[in-house]
């Protein structure tokens, strides 16, 4: 498997995500992340990283640490390695929307032979990522979601096995934020100009349309605040506010562990 389908989708001149090469296989930990992308519909893209490339799954409700969940993954087409760093706006064309570096970490195969695991459909691996962790499974299913270009060898499913990392926490919605800028969607976009966002506008409709909606407006009030901030006095405000950031980034992970110790 190589970039073609990857680079065919894209134009590397109006996008600013990485045109990416194959990499070749070192002896580092394989790489796994997670990036939440909201595009034409919320999802999040599930990548492992496997003989130079990252083997990607979108996975529309994110993944469940409760076992008996079971989130549809749709295989899509294998990203450059260098895409799991990627967080940023994809202002037109295929993709187009906020990319958020959600979780990122080492994954490790249950198994020697993982292109043998991947052509069964049944994949068993351990994560070792800030929010993911302990033992999961990829399976195919035999179709029936049809899936991108109907092709039902896509649809797959991402479980987690019982473990002592398993629970009940609604992960997606507890730990929301980016694991690279700590932002949320509206941090990202306010990165951005939202002007000139505006006229770039992927998705008109539907729930991610008005989920993108309100993101562009609380992204402009972000960019006036901060410029409000930028007359003030700068040091002393962002000394705070990193301080503030750190002190909350703290407690959500001691909260986090505290509340995967009490579950078992
Ligand atoms: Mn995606």
């Amino acid at each position: 498997m190589a970039l073609e389908e990857y680079k065919r989708k894209r134009n590397f001149n109006k996008t600013p995500e990485p045109e990416g090469k194959l990499t070749q296989a070192s002896s580092r930990a394989r790489f796994f992340c997670v990036q939440k992308h909201l595009a034409s519909h919320l999802h999040y893209d599930f990548r492992l990283e496997h003989n130079g490339v990252l083997l990607s799954w979108a996975v529309p409700k994110g993944p469940s640490l409760d076992p008996k969940t079971k989130r549809l993954a749709m295989q899509v087409e294998d990203h450059p390695v260098e895409y799991g760093d990627f967080e940023g706006v994809i202002p037109e064309g295929y993709g187009a929307g906020i990319v958020m570096l959600w979780d990122r970490g080492t994954w490790t195969p249950e198994t020697d032979d993982i292109d043998g695991a991947l052509k069964k459909g049944d994949l068993k691996f351990t994560l070792d990522g800030y929010k993911l962790k302990g033992s999961w499974v990829l399976v195919r299913t035999g179709g029936g979601y049809g899936g991108r270009g109907g092709d039902p060898k896509r649809t797959w499913l991402l479980i987690k096995h019982r473990d002592e990392w398993a629970g009940d926490l609604d992960i997606a919605e507890f730990a929301p934020r980016s694991v690279k800028s700590d932002g949320d969607f509206e941090d990202i976009l306010g990165e951005k100009a939202p002007a000139v966002w505006q006229s770039h506008r992927p998705a008109k409709g539907g729930d991610a349309g008005a989920m993108l909606e309100q993101i562009i407006e609380r992204a402009a009030k972000l960019k006036d605040a901060r410029h409000a901030t930028n007359a003030e006095d700068t040091d002393k405000t962002t000394a705070a506010t990193k301080k503030a950031a750190g002190a909350k980034r703290t407690s959500t992970t001691k909260k986090a562990a505290a509340s995967r110790k009490t579950r078992k």
